[in-house]
């Protein structure tokens, strides 16, 4: 009888320092599980250094590693997808190339699966530790934010590190929306999930590659792919303004009336005009936020164009 597979994706970019250690963790990390076949995943999302070079030595040298590299960089998501599109395993693992989601705890979840026969058992740090407090502060705020604007509950600290059955990784592959927000998706196609807490890991070698700027657009697209309440709020807003500017004419109509008094007032009136009209923009905003989501999504273009491969029927873009 064939052994169960399990896939390990991981998504690269620019991680030439990361790569040998992560390959060997994870050859350790399968050399302990041999009750189980694997195959590892390893989508290079358009590295500027030596990742793809490393990955086709590492492929030449074993079969097991199968690799996927982009034409361009089209962010982790897309990685992500990627990377889960070519997984054939029964099982198939997410996690980052910098060590932070450690190999060590593949048996772990594994054993959590088949005793509870879940679905799928996700990653969440319980600390932070090494991260600036600022950045700390703004991720804890996100998921607090996050949970009360959407339906769907996104634990704080939770991973893009997870193991799931092969009925999960299709429904995931089925949302193919694209605007990709993981953490969402994975949240939204239900399944039974186990949480398995881990203290936080630094980097081991390398960079981030998210800047607190990408990280805040991040966290925005999160939250308007799962949720309408930003935009609900737009209209609430210009609800309540236009209530408020309709009981301010009739109290300036019957003053004008009363008083005469035509000139004065008129910082208040522009302070007033300016104030609404920053509001107007503000809504506006938002809903060309939505709108220009929706215009990407109806191009349907490919999540991402594949410009070498060793998969074979591997999806070129998809
Ligand atoms: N990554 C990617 N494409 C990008 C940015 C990042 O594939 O455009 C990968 C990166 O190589 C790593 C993972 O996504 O494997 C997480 O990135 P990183 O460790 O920099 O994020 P952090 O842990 O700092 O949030
Ligand atoms: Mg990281």
């Amino acid at each position: 009888m064939d052994k169960t597979l399990i896939s390990i994706v991981v998504p690269m970019y620019n991680e030439q320092e990361m790569l040998p250690l992560l390959y060997q963790e994870l050859v350790k990390v399968a050399a302990g599980m041999d009750s189980y076949d694997f195959e590892f995943v390893f989508v290079n999302d358009g590295s500027k250094d030596n990742t793809l070079s490393l990955m086709r030595d590492l492929a030449a040298k074993d079969e097991r590693v199968r690799y996927v590299s982009f034409s361009r960089n089209f962010g982790k998501e897309a990685a992500l997808y990627a990377g889960l599109s070519n997984a054939k395993g029964d099982y198939v693992a997410t996690m980052d190339a910098d060590l932070q989601d450690p190999p060590e705890l593949l048996p772990q979840m594994m054993a959590l699966i088949e005793e509870t026969g879940c679905d799928n058992v996700a990653s969440r740090r319980v600390n932070r530790k090494g991260e600036p407090l600022i950045r700390s502060f703004c991720a804890r705020m996100f998921y607090k934010l996050m949970r009360r604007m959407s339906e769907i509950d996104i634990a704080d600290g939770a991973r893009d590190y997870r193991l799931m059955s092969r009925a999960m990784v299709n429904s995931v592959l089925s949302v193919s929306e694209y605007n990709r927000f993981s953490k969402g998706i994975f949240a939204w196609v239900g399944y039974e999930t186990k949480w398995l807490e881990f203290e936080n890991v630094e980097r081991t070698a390398g960079e981030t590659k998210w800047s607190f700027l990408k990280l805040l657009h991040y966290s925005i697209d999160g939250i308007m792919n799962f949720s309408n309440t930003p935009i609900r709020l737009s209209s609430y807003l210009g609800l309540l303004l236009t209530a408020v500017s309709f009981v301010a004419i009739i109290v300036e109509v019957i003053r004008a009336l009363v008083f005469g008094d035509p000139v004065a007032g008129w910082p208040s009136l522009v302070c007033i005009i300016t104030f609404i009209g920053g509001i107007q923009l503000f809504c506006m905003g938002i809903m060309g936020q939505y709108i220009s989501k929706t215009y990407m999504e109806v191009k349907r273009r490919p999540h991402y164009i594949v410009k070498e491969t060793n998969c074979v029927d591997a999806d070129l873009n998809h």
